[in-house]
Order: C-alpha cells, then sequence, then structure tokens
C-alpha cells in the first residue's frame, strides 16, 4: 500500500481503525521525500527525519487516548513565513536567515492542537514577493511535472512537495495569488480563505490587508478539513472576523443545481492562452450539466487591478519591512562605522533585489507629494473592484476563471523582467483586493503541464466553492495523478 499517494480523510480513517500506525503513514512520505526532494529542493527546512520520531510516540500514545484528534499523525508541511516556535523561519530571506520564533503563529497552534506533524518549513519567494520561487535567497524550487520550469509562487515550496507527493496537505499564503498560482502550476488545489476568515497571527506580514493564509491539498474533502481546523477569530489579530465557521464538509457530497456560475468576460481575453481557454470553458460546461446555471457577467474595473496591485502592496511591505533594521531580528552587517550605516548596510546586504524594488516603489508612493497620486488613487481603484465584485455577487453566487494566463514558464524565463512576472497573477490579484475568496482546481493538462481552473466565492461563503469543487473533482478527479520522476 502506497501511504504516500491517500489523502488526509484516507490516513484518518486508516489511523483511526488502527490498521496503520501513525509511523508507518510517515515513514511511507520520509521515503517519497528521500527519493524525490532532492530534484525537487521544496524544504527550506527539511524535518522529515523529526516527524519519524515523533510518529514513533504517537504510535505508543494512541492507545491511551479515548478520542483520537483530528490530524493525529497526518504529515503537513508549512511556508517558511509562517511562525514556528523553536524552528528557524526564514521567510527565504538573508536577512532572517538565523531567525528562531519564540513564538507558534495561531494556525500552528491550531494545527498542534489536533497533533499534526510538520515536516518542514518550504522555500518561497523572499518575503512571499514574486510568482515563482525564484526570488528565495537560497535556492529555486522545481516543478515536480517538469523539473526545467517553476513551481510557481510565492508558495512554490508547498504547492511542489504536494503535488510531489511529499506530504498530503501543505499551508501557503496568499497576497495576490501565491497560493492560487503555484497550485495551478503543480497540479493541486489552492484555497484562499476570505480575507479575515483565518488569523494572520504570526504570518511574517508582506501586505497586511492582502495577506491571508489557505491551504494545499490534493482533495477537496482535505481542502474542507484544514479549513475547519485553521478558521475563526482571533484576539491576537484585530482583522480576523468574528463571524461563524460552518462546518465546511457539509458542503460535499452536495449537487450544485440552480447554482448561478458567473463568467466574467473580461478574464476570457487577450493573453490567454487558447487550450487553457478551452480547458476552462470546458469545465464550466461540465458544471452546467451538472445542473449549475452558467451566467456571462462584466467585471470592468478588474483590468485595473495588476496597477493598482502594485502600488498598494509595495506601500504596505515598505511599512511592514522598515522593522528589519539589524536591531531587533536576525542578520546586522557586521562593517559599519555609526547606527545609519548600520541600517544601511543591514538592509542592503540583507534584502534581495525585489524586495528592495517593492521597498522603493511603495516608499515612492507613499511620499508626501505623490501619495494621493499613487497610493490614494490605487486605493479608490481598489474600492471599484470590490464594488465589481459585489455588483456580480448580486446576479450568481460564484465567479469561475482561469487561474493563470499560461502554464508553468521556465525557470529563468521571467526573472530579469518584473513586469512579465507580476503579469502572472492578473486572474488572481483582483480576489484579494476584493478580500473574497478563492479557490484554484486542477481541470487539465496541456502539453503535460497542469492546468487551473478558479472558483472565486462571496466574502466568507467558502462553502459553496467547495460544494461546486467538490461536485467538479467527482468528475474529474486529479488526485490520484502524480508526476513520474
Ligand atoms: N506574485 C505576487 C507578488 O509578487 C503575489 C505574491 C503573493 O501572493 N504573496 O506580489
Amino acid at each position: 500500500m502506497e501511504l504516500w499517494k491517500k489523502s488526509i480523510k484516507e490516513l484518518k480513517e486508516l489511523i483511526e481503525k488502527k490498521e496503520v500506525k501513525p509511523s508507518e503513514v510517515m515513514e511511507s512520505f520520509a521515503q517519497r521525500t528521500r527519493d524525490v526532494e532532492g530534484n525537487i529542493k521544496s524544504y527550506v527546512t527539511d524535518l522529515t527525519d523529526q516527524a519519524v520520531e515523533r510518529a514513533k510516540q504517537l504510535d505508543e500514545k494512541i492507545s491511551n487516548l479515548s478520542e483520537i484528534p483530528e490530524l493525529f499523525g497526518i504529515p503537513i508541511a508549512i511556508k517558511d513565513n509562517i511562525s514556528t516556535k523553536d524552528i528557524r523561519t526564514t521567510c527565504s530571506s538573508k536577512i532572517l536567515e538565523n531567525y528562531v520564533p519564540p513564538f507558534d503563529a495561531t494556525v500552528i497552534k491550531k494545527l498542534k492542537n489536533k497533533e499534526y506533524l510538520i515536516t518542514g518549513k518550504t522555500n518561497l519567494d523572499e518575503f512571499a514577493m514574486g510568482s515563482s520561487t525564484e526570488n528565495s535567497a537560497f535556492f529555486v524550487t522545481k516543478n515536480p511535472w517538469d523539473t526545467d520550469r517553476v513551481p510557481g509562487g510565492s508558495s512554490g515550496g508547498s504547492a511542489a512537495a504536494v503535488s510531489a507527493g511529499l506530504v498530503p496537505a501543505a499551508l501557503g499564503s496568499d497576497t495576490g495569488g501565491s497560493i492560487r498560482q503555484p497550485a495551478a502550476f503543480c497540479g493541486v488545489i489552492g484555497l484562499k480563505p476570505t480575507y479575515g476568515r483565518v488569523s494572520r497571527y504570526g504570518l511574517v506580514a508582506f501586505a497586511s490587508s492582502l495577506d491571508q493564509i489557505g491551504t494545499f491539498t490534493r482533495t477537496v474533502e482535505d481542502t474542507a478539513i484544514l479549513l475547519n481546523i485553521i478558521s475563526g477569530k482571533d484576539p491576537k489579530d484585530s482583522t480576523s472576523a468574528d463571524v461563524e465557521v460552518p462546518d465546511f464538509t457539509q458542503f460535499l457530497d452536495k449537487d450544485i443545481k440552480g447554482i448561478k456560475i458567473g463568467i466574467p468576460e473580461e478574464f476570457f481575453v487577450e493573453g490567454l492562452d487558447p487550450q487553457i481557454k478551452e480547458l476552462v470553458m470546458d469545465s464550466a460546461k461540465l458544471l452546467e450539466k451538472e445542473g449549475a446555471e452558467l451566467v456571462s457577467i462584466s467585471m470592468p474595473t478588474t483590468k485595473y487591478a495588476i496597477e493598482a496591485y502594485y502600488i498598494i502592496a509595495p506601500s504596505e511591505a515598505s511599512s511592514n519591512l522598515a522593522r528589519y533594521d539589524g536591531v531587533r531580528y536576525g542578520f546586522r552587517a557586521s562593517d559599519y562605522r555609526d547606527l545609519e550605516e548600520m541600517y544601511s548596510r543591514t538592509r542592503d546586504e540583507g534584502f534581495g533585489a525585489e524586495v528592495k524594488r517593492r521597498i522603493m516603489l511603495g516608499t515612492y508612493s507613499l511620499s508626501s507629494g505623490y501619495y494621493d497620486a499613487y497610493y490614494l488613487k490605487a486605493q479608490k481603484v481598489r474600492t471599484l473592484i470590490y464594488q465589481d465584485f459585489m455588483k456580480a455577487f448580486e446576479q450568481v453566487d460564484l465567479i469561475l476563471t482561469p487561474t493563470t494566463p499560461d502554464v508553468a514558464f521556465r525557470i529563468g524565463e521571467k526573472a530579469d523582467d518584473p513586469l512579465q512576472m507580476y503579469l502572472s497573477d492578473i486572474f488572481t490579484v483582483s480576489v484579494n483586493m476584493a478580500g473574497v475568496p478563492g479557490m484554484s482546481i486542477p481541470c487539465g493538462f496541456k502539453n503535460g503541464l497542469p492546468v487551473g481552473m478558479q472558483l472565486i466565492g462571496k466574502p466568507f461563503d467558502e462553502g459553496t466553492i467547495i460544494q461546486v469543487a467538490d461536485r467538479f473533482t467527482k468528475l474529474k478527479d486529479f488526485s490520484k495523478h502524480f508526476p513520474e520522476f
């Protein structure tokens, strides 16, 4: 039995019925990791051996338990910008290379309460700024479907780990597409929940009004299981929302008759690869056959989302990253004459090119004299984008789009062209700007590379996304489809 091919749900059942031990589960994933991680490089900090040891302890513990915790012995990988107590959290940046947080992020606490096994901290674009994981200060993660290609980003390590079968699930973060775009490139399911659904406490801040923690899984059922666990109001994050958390597994195995799905014309225009367009439209028609109703809609201001995002995100980043001054965290330059020079050398040596570019862009947009023309204007555009979504949701229950304009690109192909790189998020950023939930689901292949479609829901209505995605994956299931090495 190849345990590493199983979903969380399947593994849970085997462990609960005592048909397999946690150590057997973990050993299977560990063997898979030994076999393929060298080609993929998804982990900045690989904790597989520790997880194997911990799993052996769980074998002992299980006999004394009257109730088995929900993630008992389930291996999960964590993006390396989510704080883990006593485990290095680098954000794939030199400036935090040796930083070990003294506390856990709220999501980590919640997973620990359910007795999950952490398998490692996954690679990302430095501070989650990027779309390919090439901006990591350490190394590039490879796409498991073609190791000459990028896994997407910024959560490329998490997406690649789930895709290659190193873990059944991983956590990531999404500010403009960093869960959904790599999920699409790697052929797995990625959910960015509604802004405020999941606590950001302990997520290293990039752009605080856009950042959200979410999941990578192979099945929609596993997404529902994890979302149940990580969601909810957190007194430590004032932007986490005090809204009821439904049991998301209730949305599984339901029919989708009468659900209205909007197809926005602005997302099917030039720049979108024709084969991807066809795959996504075929998927929409499949949902129509199942009883959903397709409705053409228009969201005219979403076409300004990238421009507005690249004002707002860098502005917030320039402020959030001011804390890395060589005094409080991690790296400090060794050679300086005075305090001023200590600051500037620390930041010059500690940050990579993309992070510096964003800090400069953001500082410029926020400076007096330019604030109204850039930052304020971008905020106004953001409001219009939000209104576009709310207007659409008066007509429809969900919106369906491609996740990316094309499949995974080659390593190096866009590395020297930031504008091209920024455009790979063209279909995902507006979702963060509006704060609504979005999921990428595999819907087919183009030349052997995975293609994703995106389902976007009303605020706090991850349930309907799960319902429709679950139905879809019952018809087109890629969860047992693994890349070969
Ligand atoms: N690729 C986008 C950026 O570089 C989004 C990143 C993200 O979602 N963290 O900002």
